[in-house]
């Protein structure tokens, strides 16, 4: 099973990913996550990244393909796993359908979960993270029982910096001219499942879980 989860940054990938890689025992590649480590270990990689990211604005395609492509060379044609956050570009998600098709394999499913832009404001300016191990929270929606202490590790949570609200509007803006196109670029080839987000963290995993099985 290789899937790929799409929607608008808030709209609760990091989330769901979490559930989906256990319940289905998937290897998860989050390109997000991947450059924040890289930051995180002092690689050049990782500062050229950062670089966009603090901005709210994207990595450019030619650096984010090369280290997706680089990730997945390591696997095999069967490997099981949940790509989050990438395609973001209708030339990224070419990109990967390349990477595949040289592999001899292709995606099982697009998942897109459709969330309103008022809902992502919300979402993003409550949103917290471990600085340690990365655990995602929410003021509001998902309250550690600490306030700012990780429940998993007790690590700090942190506001990150591209949830700021002027990095939030980019992200919405690049989102919406960028990003949005490769929901048709699916929908053309036939794997593009649409779920509703705006629903609680068990209801939109539920909905998911629904949708994979109707597939076999
Ligand atoms: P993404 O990875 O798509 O950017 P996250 O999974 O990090 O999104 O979710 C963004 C914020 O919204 C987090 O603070 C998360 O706790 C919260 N969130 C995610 N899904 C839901 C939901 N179904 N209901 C309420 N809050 C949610
Ligand atoms: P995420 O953790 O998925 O919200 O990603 C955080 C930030 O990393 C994004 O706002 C982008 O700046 C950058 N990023 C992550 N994935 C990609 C990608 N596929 N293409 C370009 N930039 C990306």
């Amino acid at each position: 099973m290789k899937l790929l989860l799409m929607g608008p940054p808030g709209a609760g990938k990091g989330s769901q990913s979490k559930k989906l890689v256990e319940a289905y025992d998937l290897q998860s590649i989050s390109t997000g996550e991947m450059f924040r480590e890289a930051y995180k270990k002092g690689d050049p990689m990782g500062e050229k990244a950062m670089e966009y990211i603090r901005q709210g604005e994207l990595v450019d395609d030619e650096l984010t393909n090369r280290v997706v492509r680089e990730r997945l060379s390591h696997e095999r044609p069967d490997a099981r796993f949940l790509l989050d956050g990438y395609p973001r570009t209708v030339n990224q998600a070419r990109a990967l359908d390349k990477i595949l098709t040289e592999k001899g394999t292709r995606l099982t499913a697009v998942i897109n979960i459709v969330v309103d832009k008022e809902v992502i404001i919300e979402r993003m300016a409550g949103r917290r993270v471990c600085r340690q191990c990365a655990a995602t929270y929410h003021t509001k929606f998902r309250p550690p029982r600490v306030e700012n202490v990780c429940d998993a590790c007790g690590g700090d949570l942190h506001q990150r910096e591209d949830d700021k609200p002027a990095s939030v509007r980019n992200r919405l803006n690049i989102y919406e001219s960028k990003t949005r196109p490769i929901i048709d670029y699916y929908k053309g080839r036939g794997f593009l499942i649409n779920i509703d987000g705006e629903q609680s963290f068990e209801k939109v995993f539920r909905d998911i879980q629904r949708a994979l099985r109707d597939l076999t």
